[in-house]
Parts: C-alpha cells; structure tokens; sequence
C-alpha cells in the first residue's frame, strides 16, 4: 500500500512540517526541576471538587518547583460546549486562590498558544498524516450502526468492546476498497492502527500510586472524528508535548485510557509527560463508600461552596489536609502561615480513595473564620452578599460601624476566647439577621406567656438605654425578683419550689422578645447596638407575638 499517497487523499495539502512545530514550541527555558503542569478542562460548566483536588496539586507542584501552571480547554466536542463554561472554570479556581501563569483567557507568555484546542486542528492534522505516512493509522468507514452493532454482539459475548483486533474491520481494507469507499464518497473517521498486545503488561511509574501494572492497549482509537476534529486522546498527547508539559496530575478515571495515551506517544515519538493518577474523593453513605456523584451529591459541585460561601482558605485547607498526609501536622504547627509555605509533595498524596466529609470541612471553616478580624469578616460577607446575597442582606453593611460592632460581638473579639459561630458566609448572614430586621418568628419559650408578658411590661418600665452592664444586669433581677423569680441562681438552686424560676428565665424572655432566640452573645450588647428605640419597638412588638397581648 502506497501510505504517501493515501495521507494525501484523506489529507490534502501542504502541512507545516512536524519540525516546524518543535521550532516553535521549544522546550521551555526554566531551571532545573521545574515542574510544566496544566489543568485541561472540557468547557462543560462544570468544576468539580475532583477538579479543585487535581488544580491544587498541580498549582502547588508547579509553583513549588519553580515552574509553570497553564490552563487548555479541551473544547474538541462540541456537543458538551456549554457558553461561559471558561469563564465559570477561571472564576471558581481563582475563588481558591488557583493562579495560572497562562492559557486560555489568562494570557501570559503566548509562545505555546492557542489554549484552545479548536484553534489548533491544523497541528493535529498534520501529526495524523504523519501517521497515515507511516502506516500508524488508517482510514474507518464503519458507520455509527455497524459500531453499535459490533457493541451488542461484543456485549452478548462478554467480550472488551472496542475496535480492536478481529472486529477492526477496517484495519485490513485493501487499497482498492479504501479507494472505492473514498470515491463513493463514504465518511470516514482516522484511527490509530495498535501494535500492542493485551497479554503484555507494561510496568508503570505513577507519581502518586508508585509502581502499578497496566496492560498495552490493542484498541484502534479514534484519533480524527469525521469532521477532522481530533479526539481528546490524541489531541491531548500533542498538546502535552508541543506545551512542554513535564508532569500531569489527573483523577483516577484517567488510568483506564493510560494504555492509549501510552501507546499514542510512543507512535508519536514524544516523551511522556509523567503521570500521578489522584485518588477519587468519597463519601459515606450509610454503611458504604461511595464515589461523590454529580447526580447526588451538590457539594462535588464547586458552584456549591461559592454559593454557600465557604471561606477559600477553609476549603483549601482541608484540600491539603486531604491532599498530603503530613499537611495537618504541619498546619497545627504553623496555623498562620501562608499555605503555599508548606512543602507539597505528589508522592505523599493518597493512594486509594479518600472520604470527603462536608462535617469536617466545616469545623474547618469555623477554625479558620474565627481567626479573622472583624473587618476582613466583613469584607468577605460583602463580597459573598453582593454576588449571592438577597436585596435586604445587601442592605446589613449600609452601616459600616454597626456592622463591624455586630461582627466583633458575634465573633467574640476583645473577648476571653473567639467564638466559632459562623461555618459560612450564608450562615453567618443568617445567624446576624436579628440585628437588621425584626424577628418574624420566635424561638419557644420556657415561660408561659401571661408571665412574659408581665416580664415584658416591667422590662419596658424600668429600662434605661444608659445603664452599663453591671446595672443592666441589677434591673434584669429585679425584674425577676418581682415577679416571682429568684434573681439569685443560688437562691433558685436551693429552693426551686419556691420560686417560677431563676434569673437565667427571665433573661432568656428578654433575649427572645429581642432577637427570636435562645441563644445569642451578650443581650446587653446586643441591645447597646440595637438602640433603644428599637429595643423597645421589639419589646412591644414580642409582647403582642410572643406573648398575645394582655395580662392574662
Ligand atoms: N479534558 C480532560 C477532562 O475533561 C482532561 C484529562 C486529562 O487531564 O488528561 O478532564
């Protein structure tokens, strides 16, 4: 068979020479060990955790080593595109703090460009004539029926599916019939003809799974789809070269297609990039570890974190805690420093699956807010409400000075020891509603409600706005004193028959009627923030809601 003239029928015209393309995608100048890492998402909208996982060990062993991250959006099915989709990637990444150095709406040196996949189908096509030249791969007519078919029969059988083999049918097309296929017409797509051999297993080293065995491929892949537009195998295997890719760090469902990649770059003559294949993320479900599903699970989504506003550091935290082994020693020892001090390393991330736990990243959060100031709290509670935030959650920061007051009590600044109230950004907006709308509801009080209301009454007589704290306190008891509460707890705890109940009672009133619940920081300060218009609005507002109105 005449190769040369057969890469001429099924690609016409002149290509760059494959010695063009190394001219101009040189290797890199970068020191010694420095590490050439990229994330190559599909433009489907959607970024996973699984994604984040992959982006910040690449980012990290990168930038560690001295050495690029760069962004290429696989974009060559066309059927997945989804508009914005890069936007939305680089968006979520640069939430956690993920920087590339170039790529695809980034930039940066160009001498590697196009990042797009799309806007490199020449060098592709070029590559795949070489291999037609070379008798590496060759012309299928094999229309979409007749593959479902050899499925079914493949699938009846309990045979691997594929074209391989025997059922490569057009492996062994002689010329004449290629040529009358070509002359009626026929589509065809381009596939790489295999030379290996399923019984011979290859040693392979991983980054992160150290030595594993993986079986040669004998599958006739797809390299150019009908329209000439590459598939992801091949096109990522040149991309990886022509951008001087020196390491790729990919989940785990990746393993199964490294025989193709493994067998296209050696048809290619490039060297490998090397590979750590990282651990699925998991998550209990009852008695069982299942994968996190797209379909199940919102916070494999990173939509999800954004929305709910987890704090970055916070997810990027338990990330590394997840990621490498000896992170949380290290960060128990220097919880302040800068997470990229810490010494990252492919081989000490985790072999098999790792459960993800949303509990645990979420005493992580509570850790990591309560080491904020009140001004940084509230810089990201403003930046989480003006993009997720509702009209009247926007309106909490139109008093700058309150806001931080309130920030400072709930967080317990300039107290004994911080409070770890808040998990999240939605939460905390949640959890500090009462000191910017009235309560809509109540949470249930101890008290029957003809007592509160006389609580409420005597409160409204006898407060003063001015009072410090020690005499605000004085007047809470004597509150409770006249009405049959004991206003010492000693008092209540020696005789509890002899009294309605404690001071602690009629605080509890008080801080209801105030803010809709039971729980809260300080009332006194509370209620200095509040102001005393509004203290009392909210006193007679609880003495008609909570307490239905009259003595009774
Ligand atoms: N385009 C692939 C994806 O969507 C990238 C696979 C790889 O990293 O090699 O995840």
């Amino acid at each position: 068979m005449n190769y040369q003239l057969l890469a001429e029928r099924l690609l016409p015209g002149e290509y760059p020479s494959l010695a063009s393309f190394e001219e101009k995608y040189p290797p890199r100048a970068l020191p010694k060990g420095a590490e050439v890492t990229r994330l190559a998402p599909s433009p489907t909208g959607f970024i996973h955790l699984g994604n984040l996982f992959a982006a910040i060990a690449n980012e990290r062993i990168a930038h560690r080593s001295g050495g690029i991250l760069y962004l290429r959006i696989e974009d060559t099915d066309l059927k997945r595109k989804v508009d914005g989709a890069v936007e939305a990637v680089i968006n979520a990444l640069k939430y956690f703090d993920i920087r590339f150095d170039e790529g695809a709406e980034i930039g940066g040196d160009e001498t590697y460009a196009p990042w797009y996949q799309r806007g490199r189908a020449e060098i592709y096509r070029a590559y795949a004539k070489r291999l037609i030249e070379e008798g590496r791969a060759y012309p299928c007519f094999c229309t979409e029926e007749e593959l479902e078919l050899l499925r079914e029969e493949q699938t009846k059988k309990k045979e691997i599916t594929g074209y391989y083999g025997k059922y490569a049918k057009c492996r062994d097309l002689s010329e004449e019939e290629i040529y009358r296929n070509l002359d009626a017409g026929k589509p065809f797509v381009i596939r790489l003809r295999s030379m290996g051999n399923p019984e011979n297993k290859i040693k392979f080293h991983d980054e992160i799974k150290g030595e594993i065995t993986v079986t040669e491929n004998d599958q006739d892949v797809v390299i150019l789809k009908s329209d000439g537009i590459p598939t992801y195998h091949f096109a990522h295997a040149i991309d990886d070269h022509l951008m001087r890719t020196t390491l790729v760090i990919r989940g785990e469902e990746w393993l199964a297609s490294l025989p193709i990649h493994i067998e296209l770059f050696e048809a290619l003559g490039f060297e490998r990039p090397r590979y750590g294949h990282n651990c699925s993320l998991m998550k209990q479900d009852g008695e069982t570890r299942r994968k996190l599903s797209k379909r199940k699970d919102p916070e494999l989504s990173l939509e999800f974190y954004r929305k709910d506003g987890y704090f970055p550091r916070a997810v990027k935290v338990y990330m590394l805690t997840l990621l490498n082994s000896n992170f949380e020693e290290w960060y128990l020892k220097n919880p302040d420093a800068d997470l990229n001090e810490f010494p990252f390393k492919a081989s000490k991330m985790s072999k098999s699956g790792t459960l993800f736990d949303l509990d645990k990243l979420s005493d992580i959060s509570k850790n990591e807010l309560s080491k904020l100031s009140a001004e940084q709290m509230a810089a990201f509670l403003r930046g989480w409400a003006e993009e997720f935030g509702t009209e009247a959650q926007r309106g909490f920061f139109a008093d700058e000075e309150k806001m931080l007051r309130v920030l400072s009590l709930c967080m317990g600044i300039g107290g004994k020891k911080r409070r770890k109230d808040f998990t999240t950004a939605s939460q905390a907006m949640e959890f500090i509603r009462y000191f910017f709308e009235r309560p809509a509801a109540y949470e249930e009080l101890r008290t029957e409600s003809a007592v509160c209301a006389r609580v409420l009454k005597d409160f409204l007589a006898r407060y003063r706005y001015g009072d410090d704290a020690q005499a605000w306190f004085a007047s809470v008891k004597e509150i409770a004193a006249a009405n049959g509460f004991a206003a010492e707890m000693k008092d209540y705890k020696a005789n509890p028959q002899g009294y309605r109940g404690s001071v602690a009672d009629v605080a509890e009133i008080l801080r209801i009627a105030t803010t809709g619940k039971a729980n809260t920081p300080d009332l006194w300060t509370i209620q200095q923030i509040l102001g005393e218009a509004e203290v009392r609005e909210r006193a007679e507002l609880a003495l008609r809601d909570l307490c239905g109105g009259e003595d009774k």
